[in-house]
């Protein structure tokens, strides 16, 4: 509808990982609240794309399964997490995968296998194409310890990250392995201030807005850390942050 209308489109999921302009958006913003969880044989579940990530974490592995026990605190969804293959402690949500349903934006739905998907760091293909995940299937394996590491990874990162305040999570990749919140701390960034958003003080890599921010104090910031890593490290950041401008 959407496209033969030729209405502007952006499909979210919790929004954790997205700037939009403080404008908004000029166009039709698509919150995915498709949720459904069903074990379909042991160790296997097939999940509607805008189930919460955290939500499928828990119900894993208080089953007794593993593979994506590291995604408690993850706010987000299925959808928005195979979009960005979002990870943590050397895992990643493609590593669980089977099979992807997607819409196109023809109207055509097609399945994927995880084989005919490359998948890299905070990145998947998805992010080049133009229409929906509706549902995914991930194979998960026997792992009776999975809830203990969860719980204390979600312990850890809760203990490292600002999860007191608003933010989007880490604001950019990565670059070659080296930890960004290190290098922005190095930078002596931690800290500072745009009108009502900051640089957590917990984490450089995080921007939180504990006040009245806007989006223009974030990209402030961005722009602040960008030219600073150029200035001082020779080092060009790639944002992980996905950014949704007032029109497309
Ligand atoms: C406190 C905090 C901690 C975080 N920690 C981590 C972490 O440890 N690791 C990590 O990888 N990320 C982390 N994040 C970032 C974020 O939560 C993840 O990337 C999350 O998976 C994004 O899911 P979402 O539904 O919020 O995506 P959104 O922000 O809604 O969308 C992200 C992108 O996916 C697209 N999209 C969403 N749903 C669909 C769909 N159904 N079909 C097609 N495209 C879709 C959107 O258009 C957008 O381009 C953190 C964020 C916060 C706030």
């Amino acid at each position: 509808m959407a496209t033969s209308e030729k209405i502007p489109y952006a499909v979210v999921g919790r929004g954790s990982n997205t700037l939009f302009d403080d404008r908004g958006f000029d166009g039709l913003a698509i919150i995915n609240r498709y949720s459904s969880i069903s074990e379909i044989t042991p160790g296997r579940f097939r999940v509607a794309s805008g189930t919460s990530l955290p939500l499928l974490s828990m119900k894993t592995t208080t089953k007794g399964w593993g593979g994506l026990e590291w995604s408690l605190g993850i706010p987000g969804s299925i959808g928005g997490a195979l979009t960005m293959n979002a990870g943590a402690s050397q895992s990643e949500i493609s590593d669980s995968l089977e099979e992807i349903v997607y819409l196109h934006e023809t109207g055509e739905i097609e399945t994927f296998k995880r084989e005919d998907l490359t998948f890299s760091y905070r990145r998947s293909p998805f992010q080049e194409m133009k229409g929906v995940i509706l549902e995914a299937t991930f194979a998960l394996t026997n792992d009776p310890e999975a809830r203990g590491r969860q719980l204390a990874v979600f312990e850890e990162r809760r203990r490292k990250q600002p999860y007191h305040e608003p933010s989007l999570g880490c604001i950019f990749r990565n670059p070659m392995g080296i930890s960004c919140g290190k290098l922005i701390e190095e930078l002596g960034l931690k800290g500072m201030k745009m009108g009502g958003a900051h640089i957590s003080p917990l984490h450089g890599n995080f921007i939180t807005n504990p006040n009245e921010g806007t989006a223009r104090d974030v990209f402030a910031l961005i722009q602040l850390i960008e030219e600073k890593m150029w200035a001082e490290k020779e080092l060009h950041l790639e944002k992980e942050i996905r950014i949704v401008p007032y029109s497309i």
